[in-house]
């Protein structure tokens, strides 16, 4: 199972990208999560990219394109993977639609999970609360001014790539403002109608 998670900052794609692993027994890839280990590791693409991290931009397409190429080349994406939070621009779509060709594979969906803009904040402030009450550490990108960045980044990429995909007949969208399991039952039953249609 090949899957994309889209959706805004706060929007839930990690847990529920997480809960997809779980299901369909593929890795998760994300994009946030290698990059951030590169800062932590403090490799010269790390370092580079932590400046625009922290401003909320987009490290570059090359550098993301290039990532999860080596990462899906890996023995345990043979089978699939669970990619969140990439692609991000529509030159990062075209470049994961060449690499899978290369491969004779090609995306089984891309989900979008809708949230409320006001919402979002709101999702934010707690993941902050919760995470400084289990006494770990906030990332550095989680506070008002690089949310409100990072949210107009999606805002402005996000129409271009859905409807890259949309034509593809590849998008399916789902409601991420009801609970956590409400949202999983959600994609599960949107890939379903999808992979029914496309057998009819
Ligand atoms: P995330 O954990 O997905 O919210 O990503 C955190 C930050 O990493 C983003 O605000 C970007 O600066 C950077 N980033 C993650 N994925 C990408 C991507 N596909 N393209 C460009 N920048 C990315």
């Amino acid at each position: 199972m090949r899957l994309v998670v889209l959706g805004p900052p706060g929007a839930g794609k990690g847990t529920q990208a997480q809960r997809l692993v779980e299901r369909y027994s593929v890795p998760q890839l994300s994009t946030g999560e290698m990059l951030r280990a590169a800062v932590a590791s403090g490799t010269k693409d790390g370092v580079a990219a932590k400046a625009i991290m922290d401003r909320g931009g987009l490290v570059p397409d090359d550098v993301v394109n290039w990532m999860v190429s080596d990462r899906i080349d890996q023995e345990d994406c043979r089978r699939g993977f669970v990619l969140d939070g990439y692609p991000r621009t529509v030159a990062q779509a075209e470049a994961l639609t060449a690499m899978l060709e290369e491969k004779g594979a090609k995306l089984d969906a891309v989900i979008e999970l809708q949230v409320e803009p006001a919402r979002l904040i709101e999702r934010m402030e707690k993941r902050v609360r919760d995470t400084l009450q289990a006494g770990g550490t906030v990332r550095s990108d989680d506070n008002s001014a690089t949310f409100a960045r990072r949210q107009e980044e999606y805002r402005q990429t996000a129409a271009p790539l859905l409807s890259y995909y949309r034509t593809r007949g590849e998008l399916v969208q789902v409601d991420g403002m009801q609970g956590m399991d409400a949202v999983t039952q959600g994609i599960v039953r949107a890939l379903s109608i999808l992979e029914s249609r496309r057998r009819n």
